[in-house]
């Protein structure tokens, strides 16, 4: 069955003793409260050996927040799958919109990252999500559609069912603007869908769909209550560890 996931994504936010204050109120957090959904972060690359070293008895799952399309070589500022999985995280975020918008992204190499993660036995979680404009223009279901397709359809139902997929439209990513619970259930019921006549519905009921953009303390709970959302990757709200704990809350 799908798992309930609450993920952090810090994007380039805090200095190393930032982050390790927060690293360490999360592992407090965790400990004493027992969370009822997994718990994930995505601090910058460069902290993730202090966050395994850090939450190593917490059952936090320490991410990264981007990995290389490459495998190894002469790909300067680069980081591999395989160097990831050399530290013991748990997996990466691949095709967040802001790598999309202003490093080139496309699906195609989210494609190649996606498979570089899995054969390294990480867990990518997939983002994907539409702009203003194409909600506007009555575009999000086919945007998603493809996106969904490009990414994720050359993988075998092995493979698929080892990746977490994060609806996170643009529009609502640090504005302050949620998609309304209806609006993402819908896209979320879409991916689903889609996933289902690709590869079954068992496969479908497998993979958790995470929602993304301006989840707070107060909206979280109705947001996760959707049939088809099954939990959220967090931007600005992870960033203190009252509001992150709320989040996860909103599980219990
Ligand atoms: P905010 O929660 O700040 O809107 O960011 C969402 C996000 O981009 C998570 O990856």
């Amino acid at each position: 069955m799908r798992k309930n996931i609450v993920a952090g994504n810090w994007k380039m936010n805090k200095d190393f003793f930032q982050a390790q204050q927060l690293l360490t109120q999360i592992l407090s957090y965790t400990r004493n409260s027992q969370p009822s959904c997994e718990v994930m972060v995505a601090p910058p690359a460069l902290y993730t050996s202090m966050a395994v070293d850090l939450l190593e008895t917490s059952g936090v799952k320490v991410l990264t927040q981007d990995v290389s399309a490459h495998q190894s070589g002469a790909f300067t500022g680069e980081i591999s799958a395989s160097m990831i999985k050399s530290l013991s995280a748990f997996g990466s975020l691949v095709g967040h919109s802001e790598r999309r918008q202003y490093h080139g992204e496309t699906d195609s190499h989210c494609n190649r990252k996606i498979k570089n993660l899995l054969e390294e036995g990480l867990t990518p979680i997939y983002c994907n999500g539409e702009t203003l404009e194409q909600r506007r223009s009555g575009q999000h279901f086919e945007i998603v559609k493809n996106q969904t397709e490009v990414a994720l359809f050359s993988l075998s139902a092995e493979e698929i069912v080892k990746v977490v997929i994060a609806y996170e439209p643009v529009w609502a990513i640090g504005t302050g603007e949620t998609a309304s619970p209806q609006q993402a259930q819908e896209i979320h019921k879409h991916i689903r869908t889609l996933i289902a006549s690709k590869y079954g519905d068992n496969v479908a009921q497998e993979i958790s769909i995470l929602y993304g953009g301006s989840v707070k303390p107060d909206n979280a709970k109705e947001i996760f209550s959707q049939e088809d959302i099954d939990g959220g990757l967090i931007g600005g709200a992870a960033l203190e560890v009252t509001d992150f704990a709320k989040i996860i809350e909103a599980f219990s």
